[in-house]
């Protein structure tokens, strides 16, 4: 059930290969598995047990158990508090092995997973642990014959499936808030990169969670995934992914009428107006695309820059393209990026380059695979200029390192070019203008917008979109909000 790994950096762990269910590791029912393919070398590292939909069953089950036992549903949220904040130490504990794995299985860079994605574990489980026992409710005075009050409860079973691209970032953010109101959990993890959550599952069992309340599984999305959408005893689904897979999960949750939050794709727009600080504005942007191989939800893939700067704002975004987006083999210490997940992944972003080309865009910068010693999944940064609207790379969700760039005349337009998507996740504009940075901020259709940054995205602040790009709010207190149901109790005091 587990395996002896070492990677490229010396670093070996025993790799637990089962299913997390009731605090246990077990087989899938019919011993199926998964293999995960190390993205730069294209090599498998291992492979884990993939869940059958009697395996969720089984998850399911030992989650309803533990929701309804005393040795979770009777603890205080100052005590489930105090279990996730063992479990965030836990985590710094082990952070260099989790970045390690983080690095081996999904590609990104070692030190980007170490000094990002592991204290943003820490800080979202800590957030959380500290509002455990500070989510209550009201009493509500309707005068002397009715005693009325609120309660804050669990909603129960939440059935909780999440991404590739941060592994253990997507996973601590569903659970924190999850964990927080005194829910029970089934995580399904992505097929692409099954491997870290299964090491936080045995720090899970350390920092002495009942079994049951976390239960972590691999499986295939339309099998297992599915499963767990469709079970009758999941009070709740927590999706984060692509929009497509979002819209077959709100369609199968609607069946069981399951409260669902949804945090899906996108295609944000960022807007460099011609007052803007140039440095900064290209510093942002370029993280805004490039960070992370180009692979996140709110990534803005789409810049818009004023006509008076445009030309001198491609020089600056060139000459950041040049100096940070070092491409190499993630273990090493100057690597700004990784390879993409999958071959999959590989070649659906090199198909939209070819789209682009063949739709008459300038390629400005890259456009081609970007192979490491001949091997990986590795695609050259890429900037497209003379973008129309029109085309497949301005409209669709890319999710690689590849960015269209146009120009705009107006404040007028540039609004108008931001909201013409069926997205509205995030967005970010440039300027020295107060007054027009918070105006067009009200105007642009997205759940985020940064002023002067990009993607600097906060454990205390909701993430979340509007229009396709999903339904709820993740971090933050509204996050909360997406784990508890309002119970109101009414007293009659005449009685
Ligand atoms: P991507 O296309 O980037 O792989 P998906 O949205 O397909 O993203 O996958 C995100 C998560 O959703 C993964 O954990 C995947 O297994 C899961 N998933 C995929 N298809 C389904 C489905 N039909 N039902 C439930 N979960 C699914």
């Amino acid at each position: 059930m587990e395996v002896e790994l070492t990677a490229p950096n010396g670093k070996k762990w025993m790799q637990p290969l089962g299913l997390f269910i009731n605090n246990e590791f077990v087989k899938s029912s019919n011993e199926q598995k998964i293999a995960s393919i190390n993205p730069t070398t294209e090599e498998e590292i291992c492979s884990v047990y993939a869940a059958t939909s009697d395996d969720v069953d089984k998850a399911v089950t030992a989650a309803r158990k533990a929701f309804r036992d005393k040795s979770w549903k009777s603890l205080s949220g100052t005590e489930r508090g105090a279990l996730m904040l063992k479990l965030a130490d836990l985590v710094g504990q082990h952070a260099e092995t989790l970045a390690t794995i983080e690095c081996l299985d999904n590609g990104k860079p070692y030190s980007v997973a170490l000094s990002e994605n592991l204290p943003e574990v820490q800080n979202v489980l800590r957030y959380y642990a500290g509002y455990a026992d500070k989510n209550f409710g009201q009493v509500i005075d309707v005068g002397p014959a009715k005693f009325a009050y609120t309660v804050k409860e669990p909603l129960g079973v939440c059935g909780q499936i999440i991404p590739w691209n941060y592994p253990l970032d997507m996973a601590a953010w569903k659970l924190g808030p999850a964990l927080c109101c005194g829910n029970t959990i089934v995580l399904k993890l992505a097929e692409q990169t099954p491997l870290s959550m299964l090491y936080v599952a045995k720090l899970i069992k350390e920092a002495g969670f009942p079994p049951g309340v976390v239960n972590i599984i691999n499986g295939h999305g339309r099998e297992a995934g599915a499963a767990l959408v469709q079970h009758p005893q999941v009070d709740k689904i927590a999706f984060t992914g692509s929009t497509a897979t979002g819209k077959e999960i709100m369609k199968m949750a609607s069946a069981t009428m399951k409260n669902i939050t949804l945090e899906t794709g996108g295609k944000s727009p960022l807007i460099v107006f011609e007052d803007a600080d140039l440095d900064n504005a290209a510093t942002w942007s370029h993280g805004g695309i490039m960070s992370n191989q180009g692979q996140i939800c709110t990534a803005t893939s789409r810049i818009l820059v004023q006509e008076p700067i445009y030309n001198q704002f491609l020089e600056k975004f060139k000459a950041k393209v040049q100096e940070v987006s070092v491409v190499g083999d993630p273990f090493e210490e100057n690597t700004f990026q990784g390879p993409q997940v999958t071959k999959q992944q590989y070649e659906r972003v090199l198909s939209y380059i070819r789209a682009g080309k063949e739709e008459g865009a300038t390629v400005m910068m890259g456009g081609e695979p970007a192979p490491q010693k001949g091997k990986g999944f590795f695609v050259a940064p890429t900037v497209f200029t003379n973008v129309k609207p029109s085309m497949q790379i301005y409209r669709e969700e890319i999710f690689g390192p590849c960015v269209a760039i146009v120009s705009f005349k107006t404040e007028e337009e540039a609004i108008e070019l931001a909201n013409d998507t069926t997205y509205g996740l995030g967005s970010a504009l440039f300027t020295k203008d107060l007054t027009r940075a918070h105006r067009v901020a009200r105007e642009i259709e997205a759940g985020m917008v940064w002023i002067n940054s990009s993607n600097d995205s906060d454990f205390r602040i909701p993430f979340g979109g509007v229009k396709q790009s999903g339904i709820g709010r993740e971090l933050g207190e509204a996050g909360l909000t997406a784990y508890c149901h309002v119970k109101s109790i009414h007293v009659n005091m005449a009685a």
